[in-house]
């Protein structure tokens, strides 16, 4: 058997019930299949692949707090400390009621790998809670937030673990977070990203995820189709931070997107959607995406899942993982569209990934797509430690760089592995190779 399939089968064994971890680790495998079997000996005496697909450490507590009827209710809260291979931890925190220790582990271990893309030193983690902060008053967010930094401050620090936000966590939660990590430790320190502009947060940083991920298609319809966004349909997935800021990147790049969905449904603006009016929904209103035919009656809401049947050109999933199944890509694919981008972390099922490879749709994983948001969080940790603030055009302008940098290391990785174009094994071995330089360097750890 081969070093990468007795891997595979010892992570399914002790992880057995975590079936999103499980999965990431075997999409990222099978596509480093051609480096380890150029390097097999060498990587099984040195067990590098059971350490890379073990997290340095997991971290699991009680998150109690009182709701406003005075119950106490009781969360549990994680952070994963994946691999500090390349720099402090560094990733997210996801309030969802689907948060389990094996999503948390699949985005941490992805996370690793898409930081080492950056080219920025940030190793890889990733926390959260099964709290759900939809329809909670802002005093109850406040309540769950204090309760989890109590716990979780012990673990993180500028030098040591860097969180920032994700689904259910944005400007409201960072900032609860921060006021009590500082009360706790007084310290003033770039312990979280994401933080709010009066208070050490980078300019740029909200729209980072979502203009990365316009920047990257760009460079790769620039690159391989000698094309542009001008005049191209685009159907994005999801109504939250990646999903308003693609749109409204792709908007300013001529491309006219029609279509935006939240877990009830999806709407559909032939016109063009107006982005203001979601802005006000999602951002002030904290209303749901069904609230946009009210105030525009000529577009239509759509319940339940379907967005992928709305023709377009280019498909931009930006909501949560497996939200995009095999039937959906080959309904994208029949109603013409050419080109996938994941802003989320894993929207495509490995059975959609693979259609798209075989069916020559021009497919970037989220690793690399949507590497803007941590890119821009390390750049806000850069400017806490010089106790400096750059300007939207000079953070913008560095993440636009990172964004074709990635895109040139992923295609260079791919093409010296003759799987030209396949760019999910390109963002593997690129974000791969560094992280093995880093640990070899450091010994066995
Ligand atoms: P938000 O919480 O701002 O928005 C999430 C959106 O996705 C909402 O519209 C939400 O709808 C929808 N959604 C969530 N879960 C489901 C579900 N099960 N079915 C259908 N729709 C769902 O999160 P973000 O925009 O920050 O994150 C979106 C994705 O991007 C995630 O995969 C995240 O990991 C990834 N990402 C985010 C980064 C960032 O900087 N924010 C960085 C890199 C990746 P509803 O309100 O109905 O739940």
């Amino acid at each position: 058997m081969s070093y990468v399939d007795q891997v595979l089968e010892r992570v399914v064994a002790k992880n057995p019930s975590e079936t999103e971890f499980i999965q990431a680790v075997k999409e990222v495998l099978e596509s480093l299949r051609v480096v380890v079997e150029a390097n097999e000996e060498k990587f099984k005496k040195e067990a590098l692949l059971e350490r890379i697909t073990d997290p340095e450490r997991i971290i699991s507590f009680r998150v109690p707090w009182v709701d406003d009827s005075g119950n106490v209710q009781v969360n549990r809260g994680f952070r994963v400390q994946f691999s500090s291979a390349i720099g402090p931890y560094k990733g997210g925190l996801r309030f969802h009621p689907s948060v389990n220790q094996s999503i948390i582990k699949f985005l941490g271990f992805e996370q690793v790998f898409k930081n080492s893309l950056t080219g920025l030193p940030i190793g890889g983690g990733k926390g959260g809670s099964d709290f759900d902060p939809k329809g909670k008053s802002d005093r109850e967010v406040m309540a769950f937030c204090q309760s989890f930094m109590t716990e979780l401050n012990k673990y993180i620090g500028a030098d040591v673990d860097v969180p920032a936000g994700d689904i259910g966590v944005g400007a409201r939660e960072i900032g609860f977070l921060y006021g009590q990590y500082k009360r706790i430790k007084g310290l003033y320190e770039g312990v979280l990203t994401g933080k709010g502009l009066t208070y050490g947060g980078s300019l740029a940083r909200t729209e980072a995820t979502g203009y990365g991920l316009v920047y990257i298609v760009a460079e790769m319809l620039k690159n391989v189709k000698n094309d542009s966004l001008a005049g191209k349909k685009v159907v994005v997935s999801g109504s939250g931070n990646v999903a308003i800021y693609a749109t409204q990147k792709a908007q300013e790049l001529g491309a006219n997107v029609i279509a935006l969905s939240d877990s009830n449904g999806y709407i559909v603006d032939e016109d063009g959607i107006d982005l203001d009016l979601v802005k006000e929904i999602k951002e002030v209103k904290r209303g749901r995406i069904k609230d946009y035919v009210a105030a525009k009656p000529s577009a239509k809401f759509v319940e339940g899942k379907g967005i992928w049947s709305v023709p377009c050109d280019i498909a931009l999933p930006c909501a949560t993982q497996n939200e995009l199944d095999l039937d959906d890509a080959k309904t994208l694919k029949e109603n013409g569209c050419f080109l996938v981008a994941e802003g989320a972390n894993m929207p495509s099922t490995q059975a959609a990934v693979d259609f798209y490879l075989e069916n020559g749709i021009l497919f970037m994983p989220g690793k690399a797509a949507n590497a803007g948001g941590v890119a821009v969080s390390a750049l806000e940790m850069s400017q806490n430690s010089l106790r400096l603030s750059w300007s939207f055009e000079e953070v913008d302008a560095r993440l636009k760089d990172i964004m074709v940098n990635i895109f040139t290391k992923v295609d260079d990785a791919a093409k010296r592995y003759n799987l030209e174009g396949n760019y999910v094994a390109g963002a593997n071995i690129a974000g791969f190779e560094k992280v093995v330089e880093a640990m070899n360097a450091q010994g066995i750890v």
